[in-house]
């Protein structure tokens, strides 16, 4: 890559053909999350001799791809999840997709995927969405998910980087992700899968960091939660500092604890970003609010929230042994987990069980119980060995 000759992602190439069959718009009442798709799709395709092809919006359709390709042999995939909403005057808004086109660029450079012009991927998607518009469902809590992909598509079973791809980018309107609606969600702490580790690809959308999590997420539902939540334990010169486990991001989004301080202020806890944590984009704009509902210059202030209140934000490593501790000093106030498509979700429990193999004798196995509450929840659940922080 890097020749001068061969094209780049070019938004005044585009080719446009619109489909002869529309399809009829679903009923925002009806929908599920990521499972309709809208009338268009764009693609560009990238081969190493002519670089990217004149990218095409087209009716959305089965895509026809070699069998040998890198992305179905060695995961060569990563992708993206970004929104589009309605201003009241009808014009489309998306949501910081400046970020995620990023994100999408350092997630090809992580996977030796081939580069592409960010700007010119943001240009093209805008021009996907203004087209689909009638696709944005207006009803509350209802948006169109923007679903860009990038696939490698180098047609041989050599285990190396492939210097061919597909990048495409689907949209489905979309419901609340949690059916349940606002109510919280159960968290069930993993200690025996890990999702990310350091070194490795957390900090990645690369499609390889979740199928390994689809287990782990069958088994927390089998148990009765809604999420897992995952953690690292904590090794080396950490282990003896801190002990324990480590949090770290729960399901597809990105954990936040609330701990109140004596002054009357509140910490907003998150994990740091230290290779193991997407970087969210909803995650840093709760940072954002937070910060600017404590600095008075900005004049915001979080609906709720007393504006005199200050919100200290702290992206630290902390582990689960913190949050018995906090819970024990009747700190923690709440726990919330964030991303685009789950938007803000509020934690009402975390199990959590010690892996027998982790611990010094059988009797240790399970952590103490903190709180009247997770005492009494803690007699349901005391048959799967798990014992639950419960948030108030
Ligand atoms: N963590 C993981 C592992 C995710 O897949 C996502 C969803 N992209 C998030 C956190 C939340 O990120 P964002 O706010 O950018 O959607």
């Amino acid at each position: 890559f890097g020749l001068p000759s061969i094209a780049d992602l070019d938004p005044s190439k585009l080719i446009i053909t619109l489909t002869d069959s529309p399809k009829p718009l679903p009923n925002p009442e009806n929908l599920v999350f990521g499972t309709t798709m809208s009338d268009h799709m764009l693609v560009a395709s990238f081969d190493p001799v002519d670089g990217w092809s004149a990218p095409e919006i087209k009716p959305y359709g089965p895509l026809s791809l070699d069998p040998a390709s890198t992305c179905f042999q060695y995961a060569a995939n990563i992708f993206e999840g970004m929104k589009a909403h309605l201003r009241p005057d009808g014009t489309p808004i998306l949501f910081r997709p400046e970020m995620n086109v990023a994100r999408l660029g350092r997630s090809a450079d992580r996977l030796a995927l081939p580069p592409f012009n960010p700007n010119a991927l943001l240009e093209l998607i805008r021009k996907l969405v203004a087209l689909d518009k009638t696709w944005i469902p207006t009803a509350a809590g209802c948006s169109l998910y923007i679903r860009p992909t990038l696939i490698g598509t180098r047609p041989a079973l050599g285990v190396g980087a492939s210097d061919r791809a597909l990048l495409y980018v689907i949209l489905s309107p979309s419901g609340p992700y949690f059916r349940k609606g606002p109510t919280s969600i159960s968290l069930l702490a993993a200690t025996q899968n890990v999702r990310a580790w350091p070194g490795g690809t957390g900090a990645h959308k690369v499609a390889g960091n979740y199928a390994p999590g689809f287990l782990p997420q069958l088994e927390a539902a089998k148990l009765g939660y809604d999420q897992v939540l995952w953690l690292l334990k904590e090794t080396g010169e950490d282990a003896k500092k801190k002990g324990g486990w480590r949090v770290t991001e729960a399901g597809a989004m990105n954990i936040f604890v609330v701990l109140s301080r004596e002054d009357g202020d509140l910490d907003i806890v998150t994990p740091s970003l230290d290779g193991t944590i997407l970087p969210g984009v909803t995650r840093d704009s709760v940072l954002h609010l937070c910060k600017a509902h404590t600095d008075k210059s900005k004049k915001l202030s979080l609906p709720g929230i007393p504006p005199t209140q200050k919100l200290y934000t702290h992206e630290i490593t902390f582990t689960i042994a913190d949050m018995f501790d906090w819970l024990a000093q009747h700190r923690l106030l709440e726990a919330f987990a964030v991303g685009t498509a789950a938007v803000v979700a509020p934690v009402g429990k975390i199990g959590f069980m010690d892996h027998p193999s982790d611990s010094k004798s059988k009797k240790e196995k399970v952590r103490p119980i903190i709180g009247e509450t997770a005492q009494e929840l803690a007699k349901e659940t005391a048959r799967n060995g798990i014992r639950d922080i419960i948030l108030p």
